[in-house]
């Protein structure tokens, strides 16, 4: 088959569609030249998402909070991918911090087209009724005003360019309670409301945003889950996949998701949780 395009002609009011036919290509995840900024992204899900950009030709900033070292050994390695990347200490949590880094972001490639919103923390476990106010409002402040700082701050750039895309990663907690994890869950059910929020403020400017939800990924934020046998072993009942998932698989769907591959899609959620959230202690009836 020749590689010519069939147009079938269909008049809408007073716009023309035009519909490619006979040509399949494979679907080709291209971020060159996008500019990036990832938060959190001196581990886990971040490093894996700032590599997986970096490899898609993305211009990275990578955010870290305490760990200078880890994310200089980072950006190493996204540049031997060929990428271009800057590391930038802020901590999410402080909007001055918060601004300086959006500043260099912008300083070092002229505008951001490109944000997630990945750092963030799980707290420590305790009941409401016993748990330390401090304790609870960090949380909060990192997990959901840190997201609402940097988009702010993004947005002065992205509505200029009249293009952009926000990723907020949130969690299966934004829709499943969890006990002893209250200042978690609520920010994440928050940041999915934010991203809906946002997406029905922003679509006119033509940016996207959308929120990611994982599971439960193999990462430092719950090593002391998964390196416990019997701690795993009750993970895994929650999980119909039957298995963890890795970063890597969750930096795939987002990279798809900041892709104009995925132009269509704004305001929603997007799971990635081996069914995490279709209760899966059901499998055998009850
Ligand atoms: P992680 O602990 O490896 O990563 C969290 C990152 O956030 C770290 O690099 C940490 O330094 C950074 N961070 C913490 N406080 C910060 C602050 N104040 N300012 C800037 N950076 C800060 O864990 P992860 O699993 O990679 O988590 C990444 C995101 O994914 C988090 O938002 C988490 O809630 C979310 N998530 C993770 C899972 C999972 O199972 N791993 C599931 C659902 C959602």
């Amino acid at each position: 088959m020749s590689d010519t395009f069939f147009c079938k002609r269909k008049k809408v009011s007073d716009t023309f569609f035009c519909k490619k036919k006979g040509v399949i290509r494979a679907m080709d995840i291209n971020l060159k030249g996008k500019r990036a900024l990832i938060t959190g992204a001196s581990s886990g899900l971040g490093e894996s998402i700032a590599k997986k950009f970096g490899a898609a030709g993305a211009k990275i900033g990578l955010n870290f909070h305490s760990h200078p070292d880890a994310a200089e050994k980072i950006a190493s390695e996204i540049k031997t991918l060929g990428a271009d990347v800057i590391t930038i200490q802020a901590d999410v949590s402080d909007s001055g911090q918060v601004k300086n880094m959006v500043d260099t972001f912008v300083r070092k490639w002229g505008g951001v087209d490109i944000l997630v919103n990945n750092a963030g923390i799980d707290g420590k476990h305790s009941l409401i009724y016993e748990s330390d106010i401090s304790e609870w409002e960090k949380v909060i402040k990192i997990n959901l005003f840190g997201p609402f700082y940097c988009a702010r701050e993004v947005l002065q750039h992205m509505i200029n360019q009249k293009k952009g895309v926000i990723l907020n990663m949130t969690s299966v907690h934004e829709i499943i309670p969890w006990s002893g994890y209250s200042g978690y869950a609520a920010a994440k059910a928050g940041l999915s409301m934010l991203t809906k929020t946002m997406a029905q403020e922003l679509g006119s400017s033509g940016i996207r945003v959308l929120s990611l939800a994982p599971g439960a990924i193999q990462t430092d934020i719950n090593k002391s889950v998964w390196d416990n046998p019997s701690t795993l072993k009750d993970l895994l009942n929650k999980i119909s996949l039957g298995r963890m998932g890795q970063p890597d698989e969750i930096a795939d769907v987002a990279t798809f998701l900041v892709s104009d591959l995925a132009s269509y899609i704004t305001g929603s959620t997007i799971f990635a949780d081996g069914a995490m959230i279709d209760y899966s202690n059901f499998t055998h009836g009850g």
